[in-house]
């Protein structure tokens, strides 16, 4: 028998299993592990990942098509990481490569080009051209300096024709540079003070030095308030792993990836201390391409990204930090549904690091953790400098009349707030200017044909909308129905609050920050800017406004209604409102200044609103967790939710109740929940149906997840089936 070289491959397929194939010898010399190959799958020729390189019997197997890279995309060492996330989450290994990988490579190489940035200079030539475009571009390039395409387009959407011409009138010169403009790069380095660590930070500290010194997986529960100082915890911890040699990953949810954060870490690390990368969604596929490529070349030593940089190729990780880890964002919601602070633990595990899962307001699963010994628990107390927490006062709204969104208390307080000179926000966790259209003289309502939920009304654009799949129609001046001309506008959203608040307060200065107002590239960080500069009174916004930035003018928080998340059906509803109320409660006083938060709501007894007011997470957290332990959720019980969804409701149907028979028949221990409607019955058109696993240990719901490939040849054509692993949101 003759042996040969065999490449194992994943390839990006659902298929579950690696596939092995012949490596020629003309590309002996070329295929390394974490290469892109083409291969032969049937009659077609796919993409696929090379995990592994055996000396084999080739008899039977195809050969390589192709090596697709010059360079490896990740070290072998990732491999066994990969795996374990593609058994964990019972999700093809093909996928779980293509999903780590930046966007933009699941083609064939060459497909993502290197960016290079047009740049434009100002030349000598004096006067003016003749169109008004023309003359904006010009004015911004002599204004500025050289200045970057996308730079420009920040403020010129499309300046593409007037640039052409500029150039040929030769008022501008074109150039083109490799180096990557973006907003986190182009914010001055603002040259921070180190500060001495408190006392309770240097304890803190020697804790976390202990733990990287041994080299071996250790993780923390950083529980914090806002301000407590766990990002300059996070800062001195990293230090000492670069100066061990070591590298470090820091996530964060997408929406606290503002410059500002970034501005911190690059002001610590400057001079060349350390090479930091960021990996945001603001990064064409080019520029994510690039800075992928340096990370895998040992490059860079710090990664700071949102939930997909958990696969950043980093080699000698020595500490991971998963600042704001009870963030529902680190969970992905469609194709590989992995969590990222729980990926985070399983490649810290496997590369011997330091974890901090920082919070505030920990999941109580993270805490139930560290109560239990699972992870180690560090705490900073109070707030730096001994800043006050706010005071925190919940209003009963069943003192104010039906149909008023503002109560006389929060009305009061922002008037106080307006003529002190003070900043408010207004949290309102609803987009739009109602949640839905009524006519007030036959009932009807307006829903939408491929979701069955009610459209939201948007008043600006005159569009009733579906939050789900974005259908939009013109609301009607006649009720379909009854042909009555009382079509209303029924309760209250961001953008009927913002225009209620300018009647009310016709001085103020008042913004808006949610979905609408952000869409264009920017517009969040124009609104950001506008507030730390006190050029608004008033924000207001939905969950966005909660997060990430630090205000110092802002003395008031109001929360509109607190039992929007409250009244949510999902077992998490009470942790989140906690969370989201102490985290909003957090934005006010950051500065100077004292700061108010007044929490509106029709259940004020409810002890995640009256704990979020005493700003007491160990109460809130021994109620929940009884709570859970009741009901067998987790910690205490481990789900898996099976949604099945097709076109057609009846087939969906009868698959699930297949489905449900096989898997009761199966295996003892795991209760088998539904078949049931998902709360959204019907989404983008398609019925769906949950079938939701519960089991106190992992084991058997592992067991039955591995029949799940055999199971699932069972199901129709047209019937889809998505297995979610631990899920987050089961709507
Ligand atoms: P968190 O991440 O918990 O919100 P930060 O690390 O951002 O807290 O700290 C809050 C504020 O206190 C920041 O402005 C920070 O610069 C400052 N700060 C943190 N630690 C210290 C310290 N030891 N001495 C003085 N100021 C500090
Ligand atoms: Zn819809």
């Amino acid at each position: 028998m003759s042996t040969s070289l065999i490449a194992t491959v994943a390839v990006a397929a659902p298929i579950e299993k690696t596939l092995s194939y012949l490596v020629p010898d003309s590309l002996r010399e070329t295929a390394v592990v974490g290469m892109r190959l083409q291969v032969p799958l049937g009659r077609r020729r796919v993409v696929g990942y090379l995990l592994a390189l055996t000396e084999g019997d080739p008899a039977g197997l195809k050969a390589i098509s192709e090596v697709l890279d010059a360079a490896p995309l990740f070290a072998a060492e990732m491999v066994p990481f990969f795996t374990r996330a593609a058994e964990y989450y019972c999700h093809p290994i093909g996928e779980v490569v293509r999903t780590a990988l930046p966007a933009g490579l699941s083609g064939r190489g060459g497909s993502v080009s290197i960016l290079r940035e047009k740049i434009y200079t100002a030349t000598d030539l004096a006067g003016e051209p003749a169109g008004a475009l023309q003359k904006e571009v010009l004015a911004l390039v002599r204004q500025s300096g050289p200045l970057a395409l996308s730079e420009l387009r920040r403020s010129v959407a499309t300046p593409y024709g007037a640039l052409r011409r500029l150039v040929e009138l030769a008022y501008l010169t074109e150039t083109e540079e490799e180096r990557l403009r973006d907003p986190f790069l182009s914010l001055p380095v603002t040259v921070e003070v180190v500060p001495e660590p408190t006392t309770e930070q240097a304890l803190v500290l020697g804790e976390i030095e202990t733990a990287l010194e041994s080299r071996s997986f250790a993780p923390f529960v950083l529980h914090g308030v806002t301000g407590s100082g766990k990002t300059e915890v996070y800062l001195r911890a990293i230090e000492t792993a670069l100066a061990q040699g070591r590298r470090a990953l820091v996530l964060v949810p997408e929406i606290a990836l503002t410059p500002q954060l970034v501005a911190r870490f690059r002001s610590r690390f400057d001079g060349g201390r350390a090479t930091i990368a960021v990996l945001h969604s603001g990064l064409s596929d080019g520029e994510r391409y690039d800075a992928w490529r340096a990370i895998a070349r040992g490059e860079v030593e710090i990664v700071i990204g949102a939930r997909s940089a958990v696969f950043a190729p980093l080699q000698d990780l020595g500490i991971i930090v998963i600042d704001e880890e009870h963030e529902a964002s680190y969970k992905q919601g469609e194709g590989f549904r992995y969590h990222a602070r729980d990926l985070a633990l399983l490649r810290a595990q496997m590369a011997g690091a330091v974890v901090l899962l920082g919070s505030a307001t920990p999941a109580v699963t993270t805490f139930h953790r560290a109560q239990s010994g699972q992870t180690g628990l560090l705490a900073l107390s109070g707030r730096v400098l001994e800043r006050p927490l706010p005071q925190v006062e919940l209003v009963d709204m069943k003192a104010t009349p039906f149909g008023e969104y503002l109560s006389e208390p929060l009305a009061e307080a922002l008037q106080l707030t307006l003529e002190r000179g003070e900043q408010s926000l207004l949290l309102l966790n609803r987009r739009g200017f109602a949640p839905y259209l009524l006519c007030s003289d036959c009932g009807t309502t307006f829903r939408c044909p491929n979701c069955e939920i009610t459209l939201t009304f948007h008043q600006e654009r005159r569009q009733l909308r579906c939050h789900y799949c974005d259908f939009i129609q013109a609301p009607p001046e006649l009720c379909p129905n009854c042909n009555g001309g009382n079509v209303l506008p029924e309760g209250v959203g961001t953008e009927r609050l913002e225009t209620e608040l300018a009647e009310r307060f016709p001085d103020a200065r008042i913004a808006r920050m949610d979905r609408d107002t952000t869409t264009r590239k920017g517009a969040h960080q124009q609104l950001m800017e506008q507030m730390s500069r006190r050029e608004i009174d008033i924000l207001v916004g939905t969950q966005m406004i909660a997060k990430g930035h630090d205000f110092h003018g802002v003395t008031l928080v109001g929360v509109v209604n607190a039992d929007s998340t409250l009244n949510f059906p999902d077992f998490r509803s009470a942790e989140r409102t906690f969370s989201l109320l102490t985290q909003v409660a957090g934005r006010a006083g950051r500065g100077e200044l004292e700061g108010r938060v007044l929490i509106q709501t029709y259940s004020p007894d409810h002890y995640a609103l009256t704990c979020a007011a005493q700003h007491d997470y160990q109460e809130f957290y021994r109620q929940e967790i009884a709570f859970r332990e009741v009901l067998d959720y987790p910690p205490f019980g481990h789900l898996v939710n099976l949604v099945l969804s097709g076109n057609d409701g009846q087939k969906v149907a009868r698959a699930a109740e297949a489905l449900t028979t096989a898997l009761q028949n199966a295996v003892g221990e795991v209760e088998v929940l539904g078949p049931a409607p998902c709360p959204l019955a019907r989404l983008r058109g398609k019925t769906r149906v949950q079938i939701l696993l519960k089991a106190p240990t992992r084991l058997p719901l592992r067991r039955l997840l591995l029949r799940l490939p055999q199971l699932r040849k069972q199901i129709p054509a047209g019937v889809g089936l998505t297995v979610d692993v631990d899920p987050v949101d089961m709507l």
